[in-house]
């Protein structure tokens, strides 16, 4: 069977890494989240004093990029890879609405971008790899054997982001969690570095009907035909 890169984009919380997991697990694949690695380098600023509600200092973080290392670490328990931040595992802490608030502010910048683009490229060089995220089918894999579009309505979105924190133990409202899947959808489409935008080849995929289950069959069928 061939190896391949599977490329899943789309907007938040629209289930890309529950996704982007199972496809991994079913074909024995690596499995990247590189929202968590744009979430890592905002937990960082955030901890450093570079970024609160009122203001940026992009160029502090800019300097700064060369001292945050990045690494995913399997977690046999789990069955996937978790972040950590300078040996620090941060899973956790990146998922808060807090780091949501900043993280889309944080991933419109250009350097950024390029070192975790770099990364990311790295990790596929021997294909066999499901990466999620907002450019990767456009900038960071345009040669990737499969791509998909995740697609649903903001109010879905923000029902499943809503439950998950609420799971997880996070004190929230439903309200702050739409309005932050809102305002990171504008910021995420409108930024002028790799915006999020459908690449030409992807498949789009609407699944404010479907649950997890049907979403992974409807892809899977896909895959299937892309590997044999
Ligand atoms: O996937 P997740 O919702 O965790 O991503 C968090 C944020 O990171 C996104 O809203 C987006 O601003 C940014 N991101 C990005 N490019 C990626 C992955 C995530 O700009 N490839």
């Amino acid at each position: 069977m061939k190896r391949i890169i599977i490329a899943i984009d789309g907007y938040s919380s629209t289930g890309k890494s529950t996704l982007a997991k199972k496809i991994a697990k079913q074909l024995g694949y690596i499995y990247v989240d590189t929202g968590a690695m744009y979430r890592a380098v905002s937990l960082y600023a955030y901890e450093k004093g570079y970024i609160d509600k009122n203001s940026f200092k992009v160029d502090k973080l800019i300097s700064d990029l060369d001292h945050i290392n990045l690494e995913f670490k399997y977690n046999d328990a789990l069955g996937y890879s978790e972040i950590y931040l300078n040996k620090k595992n941060i899973e956790q802490d990146i998922r808060t609405l807090k780091i949501s608030n900043f993280v889309s502010k944080v991933a419109a910048i250009p350097e950024v971008r390029r070192k975790l683009v770099e990364q990311q490229q790295v990790m596929g060089l021997e294909r066999g790899i499901v990466m999620d995220g907002r450019d990767i089918g456009t900038v960071v894999f345009p040669e990737a054997e499969l791509k998909i579009f995740m697609t649903a309505s903001a109010e879905k979105r923000a029902q499943r982001r809503y439950k998950e924190m609420i799971d997880n133990g996070n004190d929230v409202t439903y309200e702050s969690v739409l309005e932050n899947v809102n305002s990171r959808d504008l910021l995420d489409t409108t930024r002028s570095d790799s915006p999020l935008i459908k690449a030409q080849d992807a498949i789009e995929v609407d699944n404010s009907g479907l649950n997890v289950n049907e979403t992974f069959d409807s892809v899977y069928q896909q895959v299937k035909r892309e590997i044999s």
